[in-house]
């Protein structure tokens, strides 16, 4: 018998051999339905290989990340197969899972694949997938698999066959395919309801240009037909809401080639979003005890040798300009001079927590094929806070950090959103991290203590932390459903002993203090390409760049409608008079699609009662009211940050 852990802590005992289904069986039959994959002792497995030892188990399920990868692998290998059946004689390099579906690289032998081949594609692999054709494990000798691929005359098998160890090596079989895999799949194709490839596109072997030109075909495919049209809908949402066209359409940013690229250029209507994001930090910053600071744009090498980012992050980094026969460096992180602030005065544990806040402009080098509107850019401005404090302090610190962000969730309307917790993995420490393994252990235990006592989302990635701490990256998903990375916190015991950093500890000895990077709301560039998305374009009315138009009905309006502009614009109001000589119906068509929240319809009869027509952006007439009424309503919406009806 074999003791089987399950994720609440339930300890079940099995035969030897038993396989993840037949335990999902065992706990009910629609369980047993709709597993794809088994995490056993943190690996994950095909749910239908024997288990054979005492093992932690946690069946996985469509909605798990882990379900879906292998979901989407078993879909490549689904791919092939019908690609294989419809054109005999091709070869296959490799065909992973990907953020959205899968892709396969292909030797066609000089076939062009049309968008009408992809459609028969998808009806044969929708075919084969009725099949139920069940993915079969055998682990092979290195010689039979060479064997098995030669007698087939794919070299690019045979290449990734030179570097696998033997012993090591398991073909998979479905129908009439067989790939040299590693795993894990689904227990049979029959879970693969819905099919769709998505694009072609050329791909260099091994991606290099040298090498010959293979095909890529990409796709994606789902359990219903269902989740594919929600997600074929999404995208063609998330074409409406892309922040690069928005963002023009709007007047936000703008690229000039003469400027460069990966620098964008903030429009006076981008500029307004920037202060009010830069307003709400600081309100939120200050409150919780940060001060601000200010810091050049760029450094000395020494700085950054002392900080390690030269040699180590030199690569992302603007090459030195030299003046006066030193070197000098674009700054590309805001820690190294909020190091120096910390050192330049002598502290004590009396000064800590001791918190640095800077909306800080950094440089980093991105290869310009890596620029992408503004969510890759080369010039970036960072919600930056460094928090100097002892290990003691260490739990009240981070608590109030993540309690920020889910505070910054609320007010931008963020549901849906998950810390990636990334550990160490103590095998590799003094290798792939600092060698502090008290230090790890305390501060891991209580950043998970604090996401678990706060209810927070999170999983926990073993084995990815930065080399000097536990690190946690913020994914949160716009309102279609588009997944984001918005910043990264990092707990570091490097960086202050790097820099000598130490405050006078309770004892009078010397200590080095721990630090907190965070950026809750990421960088301007990212994050406003996010909210563009986020709101399709339709800004709160408190982050509007223009939150109120008036519309006189007729010239005779208009002088009414310029003193209430006046008395809008005391209020700190952002307002403008529309004085074109239009129709009524075209100033507010034009007024909706520029996506300002208020519209104040002005005509004879609101000039005589001194009130003024109510417009809502998308949700049309909302009455007459007294202009100072409007303008109290307005005013608590701005301060109270009020999200979108
Ligand atoms: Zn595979
Ligand atoms: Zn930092």
């Amino acid at each position: 018998m074999i003791k089987i852990t399950f994720p609440d802590g339930a300890v079940r005992e099995y035969a030897s051999g038993t396989t993840a289904i037949e335990i999902a069986r065992s706990i009910s039959e629609g369980l047993a339905k709709k597993v794809l994959a088994a995490n056993v002792n943190g690996q994950v497995w095909d749910a239908t290989r024997p288990i054979t030892g005492d093992a932690t188990l946690k069946l996985l399920t469509w909605t798990d990340p882990d379900a879906q990868s292998t979901f989407w692998h078993s879909s490549a290998h689904l791919l092939a197969e019908a690609v294989e059946a419809l054109y005999p004689g091709v070869k296959f390099w490799v065909g992973p899972p990907v953020d959205n579906g899968f892709y396969y690289d292909m030797d066609l032998g000089g076939r062009q694949v049309t968008e009408d081949d992809l459609r028969k594609l998808e009806v044969k692999m929708a075919e084969l997938a009725r099949g139920n054709e069940t993915f079969r494990r055998k682990q092979i000798s290195k010689a039979d698999a060479i064997s098995y691929f030669t007698g087939k005359g794919d070299e690019y098998k045979l290449d990734l066959l030179e570097n696998l160890q033997d012993g090591n090596i398991t073909f998979y079989t479905q129908g009439n395919f067989t790939d040299l895999c590693r795993g894990p799949h689904i227990p049979h194709t029959g879970f693969i309801k819905a099919v769709r490839l998505t694009n072609i596109a050329g791909a260099y072997w091994k991606g290099d240009e040298k090498n010959k030109q293979l095909t890529r075909i990409y796709g994606v495919t789902f359990p219903s037909q269902k989740e594919l049209d929600e997600y074929l809908a999404m995208l063609e949402e998330a074409k409406k809401r892309d922040h690069r066209k928005l963002g023009k359409e709007l007047g936000i940013f703008t690229f000039d080639d003469q400027v460069g690229p990966g620098l964008p250029l903030w429009m006076p209507n981008g500029a307004v979003i920037i202060e009010q994001l830069e307003t709400l930090a600081k309100e939120t910053e200050g409150r919780a005890g940060y001060k601000r600071v200010v810091t050049p744009n760029i450094a000395k090498e020494s700085l950054y040798i002392t900080s390690g980012h030269v040699p180590y992050y030199q690569d992302s980094m603007y090459p030195p300009m030299e003046l006066e026969g030193e070197k000098y460096y674009l700054k590309a992180m805001n820690c190294p001079h909020h190091h120096k602030i910390f050192a330049a005065e002598q502290r004590s544990y009396k000064d800590l927590p001791y918190r640095l806040a800077e909306y800080g402009t950094c440089y980093r080098y991105e290869q310009s094929g890596e620029l992408f509107g503004l969510m890759r850019v080369r010039c970036l401005h960072m919600n930056d806070a460094h928090i100097y404090c002892t290990k003691e302090q260490f739990y009240d610190e981070f608590k109030a950090v993540n309690e920020m962000y889910l505070k910054y969730f609320r007010i931008f309307g963020i549901d849906k959103y998950v810390m990636r917790f990334s550990t160490h993995d103590p095998a590799r420490l003094g290798k792939k991290y600092i060698d502090e393994p008290g230090l790890w252990k305390e501060t891991e235990d209580l950043v998970r203590d604090v996401l678990i006592r706060t209810g927070t989302p999170y999983v926990e990635v073993p084995d990815e932390a930065a080399f000097y701490g536990p690190k946690i990256d913020v994914q949160i998903w716009s309102a279609i459903g588009r997944e984001f990375t918005l910043a990264t916190n990092q707990v570091d015991f490097a960086q202050g002993r790097r820099f000598d950093l130490s405050f006078t500890n309770r004892d009078n000895h010397p200590e080095v203090p721990l630090i907190i990077h965070r950026a809750p709301l990421g960088t301007h560039e990212r994050f406003i390409g996010f909210l563009l998305e986020h709101y399709a374009g339709k800004f709160p009315v408190w982050l509007a760049p223009l939150q109120v138009k008036i519309l006189p009905i007729t010239d005779k309006s208009l002088e009414y409608a310029q003193s209430l502009s006046i008395l809008l614009k005391n209020a700190d109001i952002r307002v403008e008079v529309d004085d074109r000589s239009e129709k009524i119906g075209k100033k507010i068509r034009d007024t909706e699609l520029a996506r300002v929240p208020y519209m104040l319809v002005v005509g004879e009869k609101e000039m005589e009662g001194q009130k003024v027509a109510v417009r809502r952006q998308g949700l049309g007439d909302q009455g007459v009211k007294r202009i100072e009424e409007f303008i109290a309503d307005i005013r608590k919406e701005i301060t109270e940050r009020t999200p979108n009806p």
